[in-house]
């Protein structure tokens, strides 16, 4: 395999369970448990591999996707790790310290749990920033104190480290070379390949209201190119009106949207 696709996932939706938020533009990422079971029972059947980014970075023979978390939700443990067991997968778990211990979300022991299970941790900042936004004191907490924290939880080193927001820029990347991280994950839409900068990986985000059919074409890298379009308008957008006001406007969007 000379490329491969990296699945960007959040918190799951179990019946009766609340949410660790409710705007719109938090739930259009939140799968129901059931919906992410359907997706990795689909890889199992069609016989591909789900890979934490460690294992997905030395390009294993046959086809595979890696797999991500982000944020450190509760339902990391409760309710991602039973499935990707029953279906022999492994997956990359970036938490947000910062956030470790509070409603929703998972507290050090159960971040030991998971580590014990053989899923591999990684980081999502201290407090959940856009990380381009920040003073140079702000992201040496954000990217290398975090990593610390998180390091003290498991007892040994954490190598990963993916954007909040997807945002980055130079210094961040900078900052997670100093902090001894090998790897930055974005939120871009591309596969990964060797010539892939370790620093820059790409990832899909995985929305709600993707269909089965959708998916297999994700795993398979196709139409990553219309996405990667959609996501530079964003991103334009987002240069225009700056990142606060985006995101307000983006929430009367979406807010409306769906009523
Ligand atoms: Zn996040």
């Amino acid at each position: 395999m000379s490329r491969i696709v990296f699945l960007m996932y959040h918190e799951l939706e179990l019946a009766g369970r609340k949410l660790c938020q409710s705007e719109p533009g938090y739930v259009r990422y939140i799968l129901p448990l059931e919906t992410f079971r359907s997706q990795m029972a689909w890889l199992k059947k069609s016989g591909w591999r789900g890979l934490n980014v460690g294992e997905a970075l030395r390009f294993p023979a046959g086809p595979g996707v890696c797999i991500t978390f982000d944020d450190g939700c509760e339902t990391d443990l409760a309710a991602a790790a039973p499935v990707l067991r029953e279906f022999g997968f492994n997956a990359t778990f970036y938490l947000t310290a910062g956030f470790l211990g509070t409603p929703g979300y998972l507290n050090a022991s159960q971040v030991r749990d998971l580590d014990a299970q053989g899923f591999q941790i990684g980081c999502h900042s201290m407090t959940h920033p856009y990380l381009s936004d920040l003073t140079e004191l702000e992201l040496k907490r954000e990217v290398a104190d975090a990593k610390l924290q998180i390091e003290q939880i498991v007892g040994h080193a954490i190598e990963h480290f993916s954007c909040p927001g997807g945002r980055y820029n130079q210094r961040t990347l900078q900052m997670a070379r100093q902090a001894g991280f090998e790897t930055v994950a974005n939120s871009q839409f591309y596969a990964n390949s060797f010539r892939t900068s370790r620093f820059e990986l790409g990832r899909v985000a995985m929305l709600r209201d993707l269909t089965i059919e959708e998916f297999a074409d994700t795993c398979r890298g196709r139409g990553l190119w219309m996405k990667r379009l959609q996501h530079q308008a964003r991103r334009s957008a987002q240069r225009v009106f700056g990142n606060r006001a985006y995101d307000r406007l983006r929430a009367v969007l979406l807010g409306e949207h769906q009523g």
